[in-house]
């Protein structure tokens, strides 16, 4: 550092890519198709990226994240831009190919592992460090943006992830990833030098990992990182990010540091005591995340101005900001005109969280006398959410006051066991799946047609009904003894659900990006939660009707639910799952009383939702473990109820899965080797589990010798009574040749060991 850096009044942490129509999605899975070259969709990405910044710009913001754009994931373009891809993908000579078959795999070599971005629903490539791995700087993509952004004339800040947080989530082939850290700052320092060459003022260096637990070892590495980086000779002025959190312990240690500026997150704990109490701030520019970056409410103004006015003594200088990157939201309000206008005058989407960006900036440092129009709406509109009378419904509160917790015990489990046995009558390693069949062209393609008003809402049902029909014949066919109905008619497990309930609100083109080229497009919950009629019984009613055998019905659990939405701000989330988990209580009971007697509610996310800290964890496993078992105690003990979970180490919620009590158990296992099965029994589960036999997110059809030493690997930890065989998730992404494939074998599998 030689001048001191211009100082900057509103910015965002990073900015979303997907594009407001889903452009980028698009041309990625045409190039994926071979209908269009690399330079095309080079085209697209770039018409994006100049149409963005130019936008943010004029909606003034003076300093402008460059390098968030991505064509897959940011934790892929870090392990690009270090030399970190895995060697198995460096004979692919083109580098977007490489870059791609790093992110989904080729016939000839796996896929990066892919993981939770902290406590989002985003998915990052976990890169692979081993020794095999050269390190070296690759900053043509950084620099590249930087200069198209130099070209529009925007004050650009390139942004990178920072190798505390690229080792510390990358996985070890061998040696622990933070044991190279050495060979990567002088990467970093080279990074900063080209970057000051190039013209840059400022650069974002982001570390969310300084938002967990850390050890008083990788303390100490903070200091060590950021002095030694910021020893540089030349180099643009430094920002270190951290969101989702409070910095804690690492904010003192990464203060006393020469870095320039730090951004903290005042949405998710950070607090102005907490600047208060670090002294080196005051000769520091802070980056103030004031305005939430993950959740889609309007900020309340008085709120953010009071914390951003103490935070003025205590600071050097200020910025204010969105507390993370955009990238969790979606674009923009003006794209979704169905909202009824109360509604929409309590959000703020992508574009207008930046507006609120501008006009905090303004009332801070320009008083407020300029932005008094925009305030005053926005209070407006807050006092309006405040008292409209949809946020509350006082009979689901009586309800739930009236329950109270002995509405979560049923009968110990031996006693539901053997009732539930009697009622069954089910063979010795009983076979079933996880819930979704093969969601095929046809069935896409009824569901657009019948959003299009192509198909009547009977005729849509009616070609709905057929999938079942053939997904129930198809398990006769095949021999399973617990059937489900496929769920053709879901579009997605929480959107179908949320539809039904009231409290929710959907978006028409709310698209967030969850990894790569899939989009979600989360509901909005923003009252009181109630079901005004059964969500579920006629379909499985009707799977009943064609069969014997018991078929499952199909529900999403309370905590799932919460996680796949944007949740309301104004209660504590553990209020909104007891809610959620009322209305899913009784749909259980309605199925129990059509005959059902076999139920599932899926909990995939419970390991999602957990907090980064530890200290906050124990809270949150008992509200979430609270409400599935609201959500699932109000049938008889001869009801079994399943649950299903996947796409996570369980170790930290190993005790909090046995705690839900489910008579059954399905969980992915087929990839991690049946090691859950040890973790349970240590946590001394004793019921019914179905560890995953293979894995559904290949392809690939294993072979009945392959399923049958899953099998035998799992008796070996399970007694044959308590063992269930399925899937280790649901099949809706398979292929239906494959899949029936699959089941035979599996069924095949379990006869043999039977
Ligand atoms: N029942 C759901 C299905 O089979 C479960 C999905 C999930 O685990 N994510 O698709
Ligand atoms: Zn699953």
């Amino acid at each position: 550092m030689t001048n001191t850096p211009t100082s900057f009044t509103a910015t965002v942490l990073g900015i979303p890519r997907i594009g407001p129509n889903r452009e980028l999605k698009k041309a990625t899975e045409s190039y994926w198709a071979g209908r269009i070259d690399a330079d095309a969709l080079h085209a697209v990405g770039r018409k994006l990226r100049d149409s963005q910044l130019t936008a943010l710009h004029a909606a003034g913001l003076d300093s402008i994240p460059v390098g968030t754009f991505s064509y897959y994931d940011q934790m892929l373009d870090t392990a690009v831009l270090l030399g970190a891809l895995p060697p198995r993908v460096a004979e692919i000579a083109d580098p977007l190919d490489r870059y791609f078959a790093a992110a989904r795999g080729t016939d000839a070599v796996a896929p990066l592992e892919m993981t939770k971005w902290f406590d989002t629903n985003y998915h990052y490539l976990v890169p692979e460090i081993g020794p095999e791995t050269r390190f070296a700087l690759n900053s043509d993509k950084l620099l590249g943006e930087l200069a198209e952004a130099q070209e529009l004339g925007v004050p650009a800040r390139p942004v990178v992830i920072g190798p505390l947080t690229f080792l510390k989530l990358a996985k070890g082939v061998g040696a622990e990833p933070l044991s190279r850290l050495a060979e990567l700052l002088p990467l970093y320092r080279d990074l900063l030098s080209r970057l000051a060459a190039a013209g840059a003022e400022w650069v974002q260096i982001d570390e969310p990992v300084l938002v967990t637990d850390l050890t008083a070892d990788e303390l100490a590495l903070v200091g060590t990182v950021y002095s030694d980086l910021a020893s540089a000779t030349d180099r643009p002025a430094v920002l270190v990010a951290t969101y989702f959190g409070h910095p804690d312990a690492a904010l003192p240690v990464l203060a006393s540091t020469p870095v320039e500026a730090i951004a903290l997150d005042f949405t998710a704990g950070t607090t102005v005591e907490d600047v208060a109490a670090v002294r080196p701030l005051r000769d520091k520019l802070v980056v103030a995340g004031v305005v939430d970056g993950r959740n889609i409410w309007r900020t309340d103004p008085d709120r953010a101005l009071s914390t951003l006015a103490t935070l003025l003594g205590s600071t050097g200088a200020l910025v204010v900001s969105s507390s993370c990157s955009l990238l969790h939201v979606p674009y923009t309000l003006t794209a979704e005109p169905g909202l009824d206008e109360a509604l929409r005058s309590w959000l703020a989407f992508g574009d207008e969280k930046v507006a609120e960006v501008r006009m905090l900036a303004t009332a801070l440092h320009r008083g407020t006398d300029e932005v008094a129009a925009e305030l005053a709406s926005a209070r407006a509109a807050l006092a309006n959410r405040a008292t409209d009378p949809r946020l509350r419904n006082d009979t689901v509160r009586a309800r739930l006051a009236a329950l109270g917790s002995a509405a979560t015990r049923r009968a110990p489990a031996a006693d539901r066991a053997a009732l539930q046995r009697d009622r069954l009558n089910l063979p010795l390693l009983p076979t079933t799946t996880i819930g979704s069949f093969p969601q095929t062209p046809e069935i896409r393609k009824a569901r657009a047609a019948y959003t299009r008003g192509d198909l009547t809402a009977e005729q849509y049902t009616e070609r709905m009904r057929a999938e079942v029909a053939d997904v129930i014949a198809l398990q006769e066919r095949l021999g399973l003894d617990v059937l489900v109905h496929g769920e053709p008619e879901r579009n997605d497990m929480v959107q179908y659900f949320a539809e039904q309930l009231d409290g929710f609100a959907a978006t028409a083109n709310g698209w967030v990006q969850s990894y790569g080229t899939r989009c979600v497009r989360p509901p909005i919950l923003f009252g009181d939660v109630a079901r005004p009629a059964p969500m579920t019984v006629e379909w499985i009613e009707y799977a009943q009707s064609l069969t014997d055998k018991p078929v499952k019905g199909m529900l999403t659990g309370p905590v799932t639910i919460l996680a796949w939405s944007f949740v309301r701000d104004d209660q504590p989330l553990a209020d909104s799952a007891r809610q959620v988990a009322l209305a899913i209580r009784e749909e259980t009971v309605d199925l129990q009383a059509a005959g059902i007697r076999v139920i599932q509610v899926d909990e995939p996310a419970l390991r999602e939702l957990l907090p980064l800290r530890a200290e906050a964890k124990p809270e949150y496993l008992e509200w979430s473990v609270a409400a599935f078992r609201l959500a699932t105690s109000g049938v008889s003990d001869a009801t079994q109820i399943h649950t299903h979970l996947c796409y996570s180490e369980f170790g930290e919620v190993i005790d909090a899965i046995a705690a839900l009590d489910a008579d059954v158990t399905s969980i992915e296992a087929a990839r991690s080797h049946m090691e859950v099965l040890d973790d349970l029994n240590a946590a001394g589960f004793a019921l019914g589990i179905g560890p995953g036999v293979y894995d559904i997110h290949s392809p690939r059809v294993p072979s009945v010798a392959e399923i049958e030493r899953s099998l035998r690997a799992a008796l070996k930890a399970v007694p044959a009574e308590r063992l269930w065989v399925n899937p280790d998730c649901g099949l809706k992404t398979r292929g239906p040749v494959e899949v029936e494939a699959a089941l035979r074998n599996m069924r095949a599998a379990a006869d043999a060991v039977r």
